[in-house]
């Protein structure tokens, strides 16, 4: 699927422009957001047979029963993240790579958690062709975050989450925020803000609908 030829032609671009002006109209106000999000083309997540969907604010399935977030979900959630270049950020839910490579484009350090092995296995060899290689993959439970890595600027899940994982919270530095989709069939968007050590502040953003977080690593592939 990722041998294909990559090719980021005007057109492209031009739906891709467009599709920044569709999500800013939806309220997304951050220009480094839409700069990171107007600068990868979405398009080489996709296989080619559907290459027509990539510039609709659509989610769309990558295979092994999950999606690529729709492009406002994931503007959305960046947005609420508020990072900065240089900041150490982890991402629970890498899919097709997507959301990982505008975290990499706004200058983060990504860390990156998949527990299906075959999308973990594509993005390793994709996203360094795509010119991530900084991109930090790993196959793992996203429960669990990456302590050995921790603690983070910020961390983003990308999957529904049945309740907020305390191992995530306890992985953020001070000041850092936690953005998740709670809820089962239908989540709530919290963004959840270590103010200190033993403080939390929890926030609601709207609702969304995500694809589930499942507990531990596929056990079939
Ligand atoms: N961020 C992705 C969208 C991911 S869809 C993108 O940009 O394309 C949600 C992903 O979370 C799926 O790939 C699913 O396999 C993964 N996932 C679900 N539960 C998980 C868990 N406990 N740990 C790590 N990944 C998980």
């Amino acid at each position: 699927m990722h041998q294909k030829k990559l090719e980021d032609t005007y057109r492209h671009k031009g739906l891709r422009k467009k599709l920044m002006e569709e999500i800013a109209a939806k309220g997304i106000r951050d220009r480094r957001v839409l700069g990171a999000m107007n600068t990868v083309p979405r398009h080489y997540f996709f296989d080619s047979s559907f290459l027509e969907f990539a510039y609709a604010d659509k989610p769309f399935p990558i295979g092994s029963g999950q999606t690529i977030s729709q492009p406002y979900t994931v503007a959305f959630q960046t947005e609420l993240l508020g990072l900065e270049a240089g900041m150490k950020v982890l991402e629970v839910g890498t899919g097709s790579g997507y959301q990982a490579a505008i975290l990499a484009e706004l200058g983060c350090k990504v860390f990156t958690i998949e527990r299906q092995r075959l999308l973990y296995d594509r993005t390793r060899e994709f996203l360094p062709r795509l010119g991530y290689a900084a991109i930090k993959t790993f196959y793992g439970d996203g429960y669990k975050g990456l302590p050995a890595f921790a603690p983070f600027d910020g961390i983003i899940v990308t999957a529904g989450a049945p309740y907020v994982p305390d191992e995530l919270l306890q992985q953020l530095k001070p000041g850092a925020a936690l953005v998740i989709p709670v809820g089962e069939e239908i989540q709530e968007m919290k963004r959840i803000i270590r103010v200190s050590d033993k403080e939390f502040r929890e926030e609601s953003h709207g609702n969304f609908r995500f694809v589930p977080l499942l507990k531990s690593k596929a056990k079939d592939e």
